[in-house]
């Protein structure tokens, strides 16, 4: 596949090296805080606009987006600002209308992007399109919400077979089971992969969704500069607190400020060491995820504690821990780890457990 990328829209881009931010509300509420948001994004120089017009929710009841009433809102932005805008669409329908109104760059969200009919339903929409100007527009692709780079590919197949040629790749983090560190953690290996196999396609980060909090966008947008992505994706709202979706996750106008001020960028140079770089963060989220997990395990075992004391059961029971020790030795044999090491770690977790179970606030 041969790809223009979606950096042309930005003129000035490659002159610069700084990297591409889009910035907007997770999704356009109303016109006085989509036209408020822009106008402070644009003093603070962002020359994307982002909102979303349809919003994919997980369950029903949840702010679905006020749909193509807000297409006027962004037309508005660009027309006062000069902005470029950006919206999400999950089906022909909303990407004739955006494309109506002006929308410069349309985003393929996760959840849209993991289901192949709706992507070719876009794709086929784009082309039979009839309006000069359709080449221009630029495409967005964010990861799958599953962790199949496959899919994902398939997504810029999908596209670039209809004759897309502005293509543009998000990372976004993966969909996770239970309670992580991150809403939806990154992994950076399989960016840094998408990259490696497609090095003219823009690769950009969105920390907002991986995050799922502020405090942590900033950390995450300095991981992705430092991996070389070419730009962000971030969250912002005139408003937080009173936003109607991802309320937790959007930064304010002057957040964003200091955040890409803070931002300190990789020399030009080729970096050596952005493999390293990858695999360094991928331990640090596994690490996240091992302290979540031991921490789980730690309020599962007081609750036995509990029960035992409550029913007069002894805090040691050997036969159980001799049993749990050999069961776990072979499940990780099975998994290519040494027995020898699990046996070790699972000691020091039973002691530690043994100790929680006698402690005396318990009793
Ligand atoms: C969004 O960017 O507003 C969005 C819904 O993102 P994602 O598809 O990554 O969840
Ligand atoms: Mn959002």
């Amino acid at each position: 596949m041969k790809f223009t990328g979606l950096l042309p829209i930005i003129n000035g881009f490659d002159a610069t090296g700084e990297p591409l931010i889009i910035a907007g509300p997770c999704g356009a509420e109303s016109r006085e805080q989509v036209l408020a948001t822009a106008s402070e994004l644009h003093k603070e120089g962002i020359s994307i606009f982002r909102a979303g017009v349809w919003k994919p929710r997980t369950k029903p009841g949840g702010f679905e987006g006020v749909g193509e009433k807000a297409l006027p809102w962004l037309k508005e932005v660009k027309k006062i600002t000069g902005m470029h805008i950006a919206t999400e669409t999950a089906n022909a329908e909303h990407l004739k209308l955006a494309i109506r109104s002006g929308v410069d760059i349309v985003w393929i969200g996760a959840r849209t992007v993991a289901n192949p009919f709706a992507v070719q339903e876009i794709a086929d929409a784009w082309k039979e399109l009839d309006c000069d100007d359709k080449h221009e527009i630029g495409f967005l692709i964010k990861n799958p919400v599953n962790t199949d780079i496959e899919l994902w590919i398939g997504a810029f197949e999908r596209l670039y077979t209809a004759g897309i040629r502005r293509l543009g790749a998000v990372h976004r983090g993966f969909s996770s089971y239970g309670a992580t560190a991150y809403r939806n953690p990154p992994e950076w290996r399989i960016p840094i992969e998408f990259n490696r196999r497609f090095p003219e396609i823009p690769l950009i980060c969105d920390p907002s969704h991986i995050s799922g909090r502020r405090d942590i966008v900033p950390n995450i947008a300095q991981q992705a500069i430092n991996l070389n992505f070419s730009g962000l994706m971030i969250e912002v709202h005139c408003n937080p607190e009173r936003a109607l979706s991802d309320s937790e996750q959007q930064l304010t106008p002057s957040q964003l400020k200091s955040l890409l001020l803070s931002l300190k960028r990789p020399s030009n140079m080729p970096n050596p060491n952005i493999e390293l770089d990858g695999l360094r963060n991928e331990i640090d989220i596994l690490d996240d995820r091992l302290i979540d997990i031991l921490a789980k395990r730690m309020e599962v075992s007081r609750a036995i504690g509990i029960l035992k004391m409550k029913n007069g059961i002894p805090v040691i029971q050997n036969e159980r821990y001799r049993k749990l020790i050999t069961d776990r030795a072979e499940l990780a044999s099975d998994a290519g780890l040494d027995p020898a090491f699990i046996k070790k770690i699972l000691s020091v977790i039973h002691e530690e457990s043994v100790k929680l179970q006698l402690d005396s606030k318990l009793r």
